[in-house]
């Protein structure tokens, strides 16, 4: 195994609020957004302090949603003046794969051109809603002036999530080669016994016990030297309001282990605090993509 010190750790936050959460549509669609309790602000600024506890202290990505950004434009500012790094979840939270082609641009175009307002900097990064990315969206994101996506998410058996086509792709350490101006950081997944098991965060996270989950991490630092772990501001707040109307399976994924996910999220970076947390795009400056036949290493 790799000594963990040298392994990096791209801690992904993708910044909506509990009510934006496709499994919950049904109950809530963007037309009773303006009217719900919003709670990522303060969801937000515990990660932020969270991750400052720790020395060195943590820089993580942030993908934020652009309906968010506009209405908590200091959620942004706080963001990036702690040192982390600002992309885009797109404006909308609509799946890429039911937009057609000029409502999609729309809504690449909207969401960087907002961030980068707010921030004055460059937004280099995207990710989708619900990872609904394939090979036509990739294009198009990388058209809107992105120059790496973060929403390919190889668990196959999520309806939701899309695939793209990377064999023959170079690739080092979790990066892929879209093609040279333009590279893909995968969601981390586990590959065992044939089988690829979510383990890139968010609700697998909060499913499986602390202990397993570490092993899984191990596992995939041992293979790539870096590991990609995603979560949502909501899924650290168990006081979030908890409609009655919305039950059953839909509930089970929103609501598990919510309580406990804050403590676990700092027991995670304690057990991997000799590795390096860093943004997306300080890792992107660490690789290096080797011409076709040579080795890729990071
Ligand atoms: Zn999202």
């Amino acid at each position: 195994m790799a000594p963990e010190k040298q392994n990096n750790i791209l801690i992904t936050i993708d910044v909506e609020d509990w009510f934006q959460v496709e499994n919950l549509r049904p109950w809530f669609p963007p037309s009773v957004w303006d009217t719900q309790e919003t709670r990522v602000q303060r969801n937000t600024t515990r990660l932020l302090d969270l991750f400052d506890t720790f020395r060195p202290s943590i820089k993580a990505t942030f993908f934020v949603l652009g309906w968010i950004a506009q209405r908590f434009p200091d959620v942004v500012r706080e963001i990036q003046s702690r040192g982390h790094e600002v992309a885009s979840h797109g404006n909308l939270h609509q799946l890429n794969n039911h937009m057609d082609e000029a409502t999609l641009r729309q809504d690449l175009d909207k969401s960087k051109k907002l961030l980068e307002d707010i921030t004055g900097t460059q937004v280099r990064g995207y990710r989708a809603p619900n990872f609904s990315i394939n090979d036509r969206v990739l294009q198009l994101i990388k058209k809107s002036g992105y120059t790496y996506d973060s929403s390919y998410n190889s668990f196959d058996k999520h309806g939701r999530y899309g695939r793209i086509s990377t064999n023959g792709s170079r690739k080092a350490g979790a990066a892929i080669e879209i093609d040279p101006q333009f590279i893909e950081l995968p969601i981390s997944n586990l590959f065992l016994f044939g089988q690829t098991l979510p383990w890139g965060g968010g609700g697998y996270f909060r499913l499986l016990p602390l202990s397993l989950f570490t092993l899984g991490v191990r596992n995939i630092l041992a293979t790539n030297g870096a590991y990609i772990f995603y979560l949502h501001p909501w899924e650290i707040d168990p006081e979030q309001p908890r409609p009655d109307a919305v039950k059953g399976v839909n509930a089970w994924r929103h609501y598990l282990n919510l309580e406990k996910t804050f403590d676990r999220l700092a027991e995670l970076i304690t057990r991997f605090k000799t590795c390096k947390f860093i943004t997306c795009s300080q890792y992107l400056k660490t690789i290096t993509i080797e011409p076709p036949k040579g080795n890729s290493k990071t």
